[in-house]
């Protein structure tokens, strides 16, 4: 028998209404012996009907979801919902604090902190009771991404290539539902330790996104999430309604796309960046997509790196100084 859990939390996820709490992990440190860290949680329950879990700020430097997510907790009425809408905005609160991808605390990856320890540092005693007392709970899950300080994507909603065909076949009409700019068949490329492997584990619905990046949010990558999170909302039946479409609003249609295997370029040098091709731009295999200059030695010519595959440039690295090993670009197909 699994001992309780450490974290404590001071809403009921079972009552009716809108409550706005938190998770208190135990967390002493030399400016507060008896101190906690807390991450906020708001559940918006009413009547029957199906548990959405959304989460965002997975990565403390990532923000349309934190945004949206904040926003929904203050603007829906619980009269008008038919199930709970259980939301964590800063799924890693300490580190969306600090403006960082992982925690200050024990510079932990939230989203590679699954299915967490009891007995482990704060991030993974977090993953453990949402793995334990939340997930459980939930028949669909939307954890919102974004680039972070680090990377920039063409705005995409994603689901992966699932074993079990009947829960990829209702993960994708979820994705459709989301009607993200692109709809993306993921590849990850280190899926170990993430909610998604546990919550597809479960065999429930999981829905990402990687909106934007660079640290920051335009007014283009916040409306994909706000328009995306109602959308599943209704495409559930715990919000009334149809999924609103991009056409009616103006704006072109979804576009599904995959990633071929040869999907991402890693960098192998470090120094400066320089991109020959921009996101949404199409690039053949061969094609020249970008440049890396030593800064110790402007005398030599810089390393060429070239698109590995047809495509389209879908990601990037985001900051002009790059090392060996940092993700550099991503291409994805029309599917
Ligand atoms: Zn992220």
């Amino acid at each position: 028998m699994t001992k309780p859990s450490k974290v404590s939390c001071n809403v009921d996820l079972a009552k009716a209404g809108k409550q706005v709490g938190f998770l208190a992990a135990p967390h002493s440190r030399n400016d507060s012996g008896w101190g906690s860290a807390r991450f906020p949680l708001a559940v918006i329950r009413n009547g029957s009907g199906p548990t959405v879990f959304f989460t965002g700020g997975n990565h403390g430097d990532e923000y349309e979801g934190p945004i949206a997510l904040t926003r929904l907790i203050q603007n829906l009425d619980p009269a008008r919902v038919q199930g709970s809408v259980i939301v964590m905005p800063y799924l890693n609160a300490p580190a969306v604090a600090a403006g960082a991808r992982l925690s200050p605390i024990d510079g932990v990856n939230m989203n590679r902190a699954f299915p967490g320890e009891r007995d482990g540092t704060v991030t993974r005693m977090i993953a453990d009771y949402l793995t334990r007392h939340v997930l459980p709970r939930a028949d669909v899950v939307c954890d919102i991404h974004s680039g972070g300080k680090t990377m920039y994507f063409s705005p995409f909603g994603a689901i992966h290539d699932l074993d079990d065909k009947a829960l990829m076949k209702r993960a994708q009409e979820a994705l459709v539902a989301f009607d993200p700019p692109i709809a993306l068949i993921l590849r990850e490329l280190d899926a170990e330790g993430m909610i998604d492997s546990e919550v597809e584990g479960k065999g429930k619905v999981f829905v990402t996104t990687e909106l934007g990046g660079g640290g920051t949010t335009t007014r283009a990558t916040l409306d994909v999430a706000e328009h995306g999170i109602m959308n599943l909302l209704k495409h559930f039946g715990v919000l009334e309604g149809k999924p609103v479409r991009r056409a009616s609003r103006g704006l072109a249609p979804s576009r599904m796309m995959t990633m071929p295997d040869a999907a991402y370029v890693i960098a192998d040098h470090g120094g400066l960046l320089e991109m020959l091709v921009d996101i949404d731009q199409a690039v053949r295999e061969g094609q020249e997509i970008a440049r890396i200059y030593q800064v110790d030695r402007p005398g030599e010519a810089p390393v060429v790196y070239r698109a590995s595959c047809d495509g389209v440039l879908l990601g990037r690295a985001h900051p002009c100084l790059i090392k060996p090993g940092d993700f550099l670009a991503m291409v994805a197909q029309q599917a």
